[in-house]
């Protein structure tokens, strides 16, 4: 059988990558998502197992050294994680699965699965990506000082990946993405 495909859904924190993924989600359901391992609190409303693994330090430093993570990376002070056993059962299995992670941990599942559709949410612009993180309101100043400046290194990273998509309306977003795993599903491989 096939194997799946492999989608990192990246991009700069307030990008929406969160929000592109649960309606891609509910568009494509065949598509499996990767729930990542994390040592950030819950934010109001997230639930353990469904957005995130909430982990201490502790218990994600010990999935470090068991070898359970495909990639992790600490991002403003916290650790993010991907799971790898979930991942590598999902490919195997036939099934594309996507993950939604920064910048840092998408290259980095990029030297272990090379084949995988390497996907760059862009904002329409920088000032409108500032907008939304402030807007978001679940952060503080420093918090989201630092985000804007880790998010203007990360859009400098852009030409490592696959594909850039703005997100510059769901809707069309969502569209964009969807083509670009139709198109993967129908490409001649190792011409
Ligand atoms: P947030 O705290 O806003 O949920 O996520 C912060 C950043 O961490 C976002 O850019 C998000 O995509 C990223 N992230 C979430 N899960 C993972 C993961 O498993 N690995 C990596 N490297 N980044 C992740």
């Amino acid at each position: 059988m096939a194997k799946g495909l492999l989608i990192v859904l990246s991009g700069p924190s307030g990008v929406g990558k969160g929000t592109v993924c649960t309606e891609l989600r509910r568009r494509m359901p065949e598509l499996v998502y990767s729930v990542s391992a994390t040592t950030r609190g819950p934010r109001l409303g997230e639930e353990n197992g469904v957005n995130y693994f909430f982990k201490t330090r502790e218990q994600f430093l010990e999935m470090i050294e068991k070898d359970q993570l495909l990639e992790h990376a600490e991002y403003v002070g916290n650790f993010y994680g991907t799971p790898r056993d979930f991942v590598e059962q999902t490919l195997e299995s036939g099934k594309d699965i996507i993950l939604e992670i920064e910048v840092q941990g998408a290259l980095k599942v990029k030297e272990k699965f090379p084949e995988g559709v390497f996907v760059f949410l862009l904002p329409p612009s920088l000032d409108e990506l500032k907008g939304r993180i402030q807007g978001r309101g679940t952060e503080s100043q420093a918090t989201i000082d630092h985000r804007l400046s880790v998010a203007a290194y990360e859009i400098g990273l852009l030409e490592k990946y696959d594909y850039a998509v703005v997100n510059d309306e769901i809707d069309l977003a969502c569209k964009r993405i969807e083509s670009i795993i139709v198109a993967e599903h129908c490409k001649v491989k190792n011409k």
